[in-house]
């Protein structure tokens, strides 16, 4: 992999390394873009099929996380760790404080939270070592976990995706496809079910996907079959790169809008969406509530409000659905063109400031 030419191509300013031989820490952190303020990007600690796979998944999410911000209207840029998960670990604990120990020798360049495969309690282990770190355990006097919240923003964006496609925001009697009954994929069921969404659901751990069908009342299909659900609406809260030429022919849905992250495997996937008149509803715009709520304390707003901004992805998406339409474009494609004039701007205001 040319990592330069990437880095270059994507404009990415710094990918760190760190090797711990006592804890067995393997991790990487790619920031992205710092200029518009502190970057910041949560970590996840997870097996990969080879070093590069982890550092393009690095590369990837740091950026998504700039356009995130971006698109949030936060002042903050994108960042994102990742710890390599392998044989040689032994203690759980370790690994985290090491990461903790890295984060901290970042000086406040970087902060982080929970991700795919961690939990407030890792943020509670690496808080022993820093104090650039969100979402430790409420009990501890942090503020928790995100992924309720998260939920909560792409329910209210699946909302706007509904009332574009059918003239009505209303769940009830909607079908819902949710691919990953983890942190956010569960709250999200919880908020369709309680609204009377028909939920059909999907999960690598059969146990958790069963789990979540007990508790609201859906069907379990296998991870393959949940392409080919029939539905009103796809969600994908797993991992990134499912939307693909291999999956898109298969989806049978009317909107795609889902927790995960990097969900398009390339820009063009939006296009392809968009042309078989699927709604995407862009994962970095309809997942932000998790760092809108993360970040309310550095940003002077109480923990309600930062509810409320979460609330207003409704609007966010709306105004979106109506720039695309507009401009005659892909939804994937306006989200890129706000979060990248929005950066633009604040370049601008930057330098002027400076001049
Ligand atoms: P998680 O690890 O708790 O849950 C992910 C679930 O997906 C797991 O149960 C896993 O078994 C399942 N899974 C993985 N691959 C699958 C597949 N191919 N088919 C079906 N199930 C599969 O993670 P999470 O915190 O719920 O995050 C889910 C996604 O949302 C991730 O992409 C994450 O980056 C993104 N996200 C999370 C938050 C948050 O607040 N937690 C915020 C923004 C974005």
């Amino acid at each position: 992999m040319d990592i330069f030419k990437y880095m270059t191509e994507h404009g990415h300013e710094q990918l760190i390394f760190r090797h711990d031989q006592q804890s067995g820490l393997k991790a990487i952190i790619s920031i992205h873009d710092s200029s518009p303020g502190v970057a910041l990007g949560g970590v996840r600690y997870k097996a990969y099929a080879s070093e590069e796979e982890a550092i393009i998944d690095a590369l990837r999410l740091s950026e998504a996380m700039t356009y995130k911000f971006a698109g949030a209207g936060l002042n903050h840029g994108g960042a994102k760790a990742v710890i390599i998960k392998h044989e040689g670990i032994r203690s759980r604990k370790e690994v985290f404080k090491s990461f903790g120990r890295l984060v901290e020798s970042l000086q406040g360049r970087f902060g982080t939270g929970e991700d795919v495969g961690t939990n407030p309690e890792d943020m509670a282990v690496i808080a022993t070592e820093t104090k650039h770190v969100f979402g430790i355990p409420e009990a501890l006097g942090g503020e928790g976990d995100p992924s309720p919240i998260t939920a909560l923003g792409v329910y209210q964006g699946i909302r706007a995706g509904l009332e574009e496609a059918f003239g009505s925001d209303r769940v009830a009697g909607k079908v819902i496809a949710i691919q990953g009954c983890g942190n956010v994929g569960r709250h999200l069921a919880r908020y369709l079910h309680e609204q009377g969404g028909r939920l059909v659901v999907s999960d690598l751990l059969e146990e958790q996907a069963q789990q979540t069908a007990k508790e609201f009342n859906a069907t379990v299909v296998n991870p393959e079959q949940i392409y080919e659900v029939a539905c009103d609406v796809f969600a994908p809260c797993a991992l990134g790169a499912i939307l693909n030429d291999r999956t898109i022919p298969r989806l049978k849905c009317r909107i795609v809008g889902g927790g995960a992250n990097n969900q398009l495997s390339d820009a063009v996937d939006g296009r392809m969406l968009h042309e078989r008149g699927i709604l995407y509803l862009p994962d970095f715009i309809i997942n932000a509530g998790g760092v809108i709520f993360l970040t309310h304390g550095l940003r002077g707003r109480s923990r309600a409000e930062s509810l409320e901004e979460t609330k207003n992805i409704y609007h966010t998406l709306k105004n979106l659905i109506e720039i695309s339409k507009r401009e005659k474009i892909a939804t994937s494609e306006a989200a890129l063109m706000l979060a990248r004039r929005r950066l633009a701007q604040d370049k601008n205001s930057f330098s002027h400031q400076q001049a």
